[in-house]
């Protein structure tokens, strides 16, 4: 994989984009649409095995349903190509490009209080962007790539 294809995968705070639930090439929303593809009419199946089989677990069937659904329709195409659809106030995509680094840890003022994240995102963004610094940035997305995003 070339430098351009990981920059398209990991975001400028590092977290990589392709195994966010919402990019429309990830892996998740891939098999959500599979698997909304294998239950077909399950829900009307459901509402009858709740009943048939005596078994309460098939009225969350809908719940899941919809969580499914939801998994299946995201379709962001990575924080290098628009706005990320889930973190609107997200503070790094925009600083990043007018300091003219590809990561934030290449930037002089690396770990900065502008990310707008929570107090986890924060310490995963700084322990990410070090790892990055640390081994490289091919070696950390070889190192990252079979490993779940959540
Ligand atoms: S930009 Fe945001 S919504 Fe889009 S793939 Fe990356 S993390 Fe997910
Ligand atoms: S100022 Fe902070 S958010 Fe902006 S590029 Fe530097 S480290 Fe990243």
């Amino acid at each position: 994989m070339n430098d351009e294809k990981i920059l398209n995968a990991l975001a400028p705070c590092g977290l990589n984009c392709e195994k966010c639930y919402a990019h429309v090439d990830g892996e998740i929303r891939q098999y959500s649409r599979k698997l909304k593809n294998k239950l077909g009419n399950f829900a009307a199946y459901a509402e009858q095995f709740a009943t048939l089989l005596d078994d309460p677990i098939f009225k969350k069937y809908p719940d899941f349903q919809a969580m499914l659904d939801y998994l299946a329709g995201e379709n962001c195409k990575g924080c290098r190509k628009e706005n990320c659809k889930l973190f609107k106030n997200c503070g790094v995509r925009s600083c990043h490009q007018g300091k003219d680094v590809d990561f934030c840890f290449q930037c002089n003022e690396f770990p900065c209080d502008k990310t707008n994240f929570d107090v986890n995102l924060q310490k995963r963004w700084v322990a990410i962007n070090e790892r990055i610094r640390q081994i490289g940035i091919e070696k950390y997305y070889a190192e990252t790539r079979d490993k779940p995003r959540y």
